[in-house]
């Protein structure tokens, strides 16, 4: 009989019982907005920005209501207007290309490599066409391209990089902090991320009047002073005037519980990373099957795996997610023609103008997606793997 997998690709541990704990204590003095603090008091999410701060080595950290958010937030203090070209992944999800339309930009998608990287001579052809002179560079599923390659690039054409660090908070490139390459980075702490507040997101950077616009942006009113890992108050004088209020702030109950989740991240990043290898080993070498060989410069963090299944036909594909399926894996497809709950493509992006990207359609075309909960066991990720490997195996 063939064995089925029986957990749920969409179960995230609890919260920890400190951040339980933490939340109980906000909820009972009540003052859950992050400027209501007693006398002396800094407040859950200053702290938690410092933390963030630190844990990524940026000078200043703001906490927002999501990652979305930060993204906005982040192009709106990099100076980006409406009608302005932004360049942007062909390959990511879909609150990317929605926080360009947020500002009335337009995203210009680069093609996707077979290490479902942004496409280098891609980027620097169409920087060059385009006169964009911004990037917001998502590190989609967690493939980091090679950034020293990347920034030499945008430096060359002037163009400011945004990250969108969503999929990579706690991982890194050659040993720097992902986020820590472009002018300014944006992290989601949404439910399916890394940690959890359900909502929440950050912007970093280490920029004085970038950052003084964010927190402005953000909705700080004029209680700016209150917050800990921002730029010197006089930096604030330069832009309070001409910033508006867009707000999106992190309430404190969301901060209490992110903080020993942040503190526990790099134990979480261990655990992610064990489930990983032990599916990537699972996968490799199946006939039909490609693992994407990580680049050894990059710390990922495996919350999600992604294979191709090269040459494969679109019916084939849907063979082996079907099969997968009623035995519990699920796997997700970048190249089905309609958009799927989380997943869609570029070509879904109708608000943007169309574009063509070959090259990134035929991988997306054989791309299966999946996700590793840390509610999964090594086991559970050895019994999914065997899963699609018997499946892909019959589909042959
Ligand atoms: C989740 C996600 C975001 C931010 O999402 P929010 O749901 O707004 O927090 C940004 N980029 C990518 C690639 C994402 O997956």
């Amino acid at each position: 009989m063939k064995r089925s997998f029986k957990g749920n690709f969409t179960q995230q541990e609890p919260i920890p019982e400190a951040g339980i704990e933490a939340a109980l204590a906000v909820l009972g003095h009540g003052r859950l907005h992050r400027y209501n603090l007693a006398e002396g008091e800094t407040g859950e999410v200053a702290l938690l920005e410092e933390e963030f701060a630190a844990f990524t080595g940026a000078k200043y950290a703001l906490a927002v209501a999501s990652g979305g958010y930060a993204m906005g937030c982040a192009l709106r203090a990099v100076g980006v207007k409406a009608g302005d070209k932004v360049l942007s992944n062909g390959f990511t999800l879909a609150p990317v290309p929605g926080a360009i339309a947020s500002v009335g930009a337009e995203p210009v998608f680069v093609e996707t490599t077979e290490a479902l990287t942004i496409d280098l001579d891609d980027l620097a052809a169409k920087a060059e066409q385009s006169g964009s002179k911004v990037l917001l560079l998502s590190h989609m599923r967690g493939h980091i391209c090679d950034m020293d390659a990347l920034m030499q690039i945008c430096d060359h054409a002037g163009v400011a990089v945004i990250e969108d660090c969503a999929h990579t908070m706690g991982g890194g490139w050659d040993g720097v902090p992902s986020g820590r390459h472009g002018i300014v980075a944006c992290y989601s702490t949404q439910t399916y991320k890394h940690i959890n507040s359900g909502e929440g997101g950050f912007v970093v950077s280490d920029d004085d009047e970038l950052m003084a616009r964010a927190i402005i942006l953000s909705g700080s009113y004029m209680l700016y002073p209150r917050h800990k890992a921002r730029p010197p108050v006089e930096v604030f004088e330069k832009v309070k005037y001409v910033t508006p209020n867009i707000s999106g702030r992190m309430d404190n109950l969301r901060a209490a519980i992110l903080r020993p989740q942040l503190a526990d991240l790099p134990r979480q990043v261990e655990r992610w990373n064990r489930l990983y290898r032990v599916t990537e080993e699972s996968l490799r070498n199946t006939p039909g099957l490609k693992v994407i060989e990580r680049d050894p410069k990059e710390q990922i963090v495996g919350s999600s795996i992604q294979v191709l299944m090269p040459q494969a036909r679109p019916e084939k594909i849907q063979t082996v997610i079907t099969n997968c399926k009623a035995r519990g894996v699920e796997l997700k497809w970048f190249g089905a023609e309609v958009p799927v709950a989380f997943t869609s493509r570029y070509d879904s992006w109708r608000y943007a103008p169309a574009q063509r990207l070959p090259k990134t359609d035929a991988i997306l075309a054989q791309l299966l997606d999946m996700r590793l909960p840390l509610t999964f066991s090594e086991d559970d990720c050895r019994l999914i793997a065997s899963i699609i490997r018997e499946e892909v195996m019959d589909a042959a």
